[in-house]
C-alpha cells in the first residue's frame, strides 16, 4: 500500500511465508499448492482466506514449534455465528512484546523527553477471550460486561486513574459499546458526571461511531476529542482514524493490507458478478490500492507480530474505499464501509455494482430521531431500563425491475418508534431517503441514472433483532 519501503515489505513478506509454511501444516499445503518457490511469488497467487476456511483449519493452522502454556487465546466476535463455531487466534509472549516495543516507538516519535507512563482506563472486551498481560503502570483495566458490577468497577478505576494522573486521565479506551453504556449510566442512574475525572481524550475502537454516538460520549466525558479506531480481535494493530485525511491507517510494518474484488451475488436487473477469469484459482482478483478503489479488505499479519496463528491474506469480510495519499502519514487510506455480506448490489448497464453500502445505511439512520432501536442487551438483562442503545432496525434489499421499469429497485424498510405519528413516520422515511442520498455517491449516480429509491416507514416488530454483526 502506497509507495512505502517495498524492499523492507517483501523481506518481512519473505520471512512471514518462510514461517508459515515451515511451521504450520495448513499453510505448507496451501503455500505449496501455489506451485511457486519464491515465499513473495507464492504468497501473491494465495487466494484470501475465509473466516469459514480458517476455523474449519483448526490447529492445522497454527504453528508449531511453540509452548503452548504460553499461549493466549483471542476469539473472533465476528465468526462466532459462522457455521461450524468461532474462530481462536493464538498468540504468543514474544508478538505481544514485538508488538509492544513497536507501538511504543510510535508514541515516543516526536516527544523530547518521556513524561512517564499516562493515565489511561481501559474497558477491555471479555468476549474476546482470556486477558491480556499485566496492563503497563497507569493503565487501569475494566472488564467490560452488561452487569451492573461494570459501572461500580469502572468507577473505581476511573477513581484510581485520576488519582494517578494528578486529577487528570490522559485517555480512556473502549469499545463504541462499552463508552455508550457507561454514558448511559451516568445520566440513567444519577451517577455522578463523567466529566469530573478530567478526561482528555476517549478513544473508540471495534466499529466506528456514528455522529448520535460521538453525541452521547462526548456529552458525558465533556466534549472531549473522540478518536475512532478500525480494529479486528483477529490481529491488535488498530487503524486510528487521521486528523489529516480523515481516512485509516495501519501502522506499518505489523500489518499488511491490500484489497481484492467485492464478491457480489447475483443482482436483481440481470447481471451476476463482475465476472472475469479472477483469481489463480478463479476466486477473486486484487484491486489496485488507488484513491476511490472499493474491495474487501485483506490483511496478512507479518513476523515477528503475529507467529503462533499465521493469517496470510485473511479476508476480514469488510468493505472499504481506499482514500487519498496522506501527507501526514505517507500513505493511502482507507474509509470502512461495512460488512460485505450486508451491501446492496443493483445492475447497471450489464454489470453488477454495489450501490448501498452498511456504513452509509448505519450513520444515515442513526441520527433519526423517529427510528426504533433493537433492545439493547443491558434493557434485556434488566441492568439499563430504557438506555436506547441498540442498533436502529433497519434492512435494505434490491428488488428486480418491475414491468415497464428500467432499473432495478431499492428497497429501504426502517423501523418507527411505536408512538410515531403519520406525519413523523414520513418525515422519518423522507429525511433517511435524503440523508442515503447525500452520503452515497453510488446511490446517488444508480438514482440519477433512472433507479428507484424507495424509503418505507414500518412497525418496529417487522423488523427482527440482530445481536451479533455478520
Ligand atoms: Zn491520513
Amino acid at each position: 500500500m502506497g509507495a512505502g519501503p517495498a524492499a523492507v515489505r517483501d523481506a518481512l513478506l519473505a520471512e512471514t511465508v518462510a514461517h508459515a509454511r515451515g511451521r504450520s501444516p495448513f499453510w505448507r499445503a496451501r503455500l505449496e499448492g501455489t506451485g511457486a518457490a519464491d515465499p513473495v511469488e507464492a504468497f501473491r497467487r494465495l487466494e484470501p482466506l475465509t473466516k469459514r476456511e480458517a476455523i474449519a483449519a483448526g490447529d492445522a493452522l497454527q504453528a508449531g514449534g511453540f509452548d503452548r502454556a504460553d499461549d493466549r487465546i483471542v476469539l473472533s466476535s465476528g465468526t462466532r455465528r459462522e457455521g461450524g463455531g468461532c474462530l481462536y487466534v493464538r498468540r504468543q509472549p514474544a508478538e505481544e512484546e514485538a508488538l509492544a516495543t513497536f507501538l511504543d516507538g510510535l508514541r515516543g516519535a516526536g516527544t523530547a523527553e518521556a513524561p512517564g507512563p499516562p493515565a489511561v482506563v481501559e474497558l477491555w472486551n471479555v468476549w474476546h477471550g482470556l486477558p491480556p498481560g499485566a496492563p503497563p503502570a497507569g493503565t487501569f483495566r475494566v472488564p467490560w460486561m452488561p452487569h451492573d458490577n461494570f459501572f461500580e468497577l469502572a468507577r473505581a478505576a476511573f477513581e484510581d486513574a485520576a488519582r494517578f494522573g494528578g486529577g487528570r486521565i490522559d485517555a480512556v479506551r473502549g469499545s463504541v459499546s462499552a463508552l455508550l453504556a457507561l454514558a448511559a449510566s451516568a445520566a440513567r442512574r444519577g451517577d455522578a458526571p463523567l466529566s469530573r475525572y478530567g478526561v482528555r481524550a476517549v478513544g473508540t475502537n471495534s466499529y466506528e461511531a456514528t455522529g448520535r454516538s460521538r453525541r452521547l460520549i462526548a456529552a458525558a466525558f465533556g466534549d472531549v476529542p473522540i478518536i475512532d479506531s478500525y480494529s479486528l480481535s483477529e490481529f491488535t494493530t488498530p487503524a486510528p482514524k487521521c486528523e489529516a485525511c480523515a481516512g485509516r491507517h495501519f501502522a506499518y510494518p505489523p500489518l499488511l493490507p491490500e484489497l481484492f474484488e467485492p464478491e457480489i451475488g447475483a443482482a436483481p436487473g440481470g447481471a451476476g458478478g463482475p465476472g472475469g477469469p479472477g483469481g489463480p484459482g478463479g476466486g477473486p482478483r486484487p484491486v489496485e490500492w488507488r484513491p476511490g478503489a472499493v474491495g474487501r479488505l485483506v490483511l496478512t499479519g507479518l513476523v515477528p507480530f503475529v507467529q503462533r496463528t499465521p493469517l496470510l491474506r485473511y479476508d476480514t469480510g469488510d468493505l472499504v474505499a481506499a482514500t487519498g495519499d496522506c501527507a501526514a502519514a505517507d500513505d493511502l487510506g482507507f474509509r470502512v464501509l461495512g460488512r460485505a455480506v450486508d451491501a446492496v448490489a443493483v445492475a447497471i448497464d450489464g454489470r453488477a455494482r454495489l450501490v448501498l453500502f452498511p456504513a452509509d445505511l448505519e450513520h444515515a439512520v442513526d441520527d433519526q430521531p423517529h427510528a426504533a432501536r433493537a433492545a439493547h442487551l443491558l434493557e434485556r438483562l434488566g441492568v439499563l431500563e430504557g438506555c436506547d442503545l441498540g442498533p436502529p432496525k433497519v434492512v435494505a434489499r434490491a428488488e428486480p425491475a418491475a414491468g415497464g421499469e428500467a432499473a432495478a429497485r431499492i428497497v429501504v424498510e426502517v423501523a418507527a418508534v411505536p408512538h410515531a405519528t403519520d406525519v413523523e413516520r414520513r418525515t422519518l422515511a423522507g429525511t433517511l431517503r435524503q440523508a442515503l442520498l447525500a452520503r452515497s455517491e453510488p446511490l446517488r449516480g444508480f438514482v440519477d441514472g433512472g433507479g428507484a429509491l424507495e424509503v418505507r416507514a414500518v412497525d418496529a416488530g417487522a423488523i427482527p433483532d440482530r445481536l451479533f454483526k455478520r
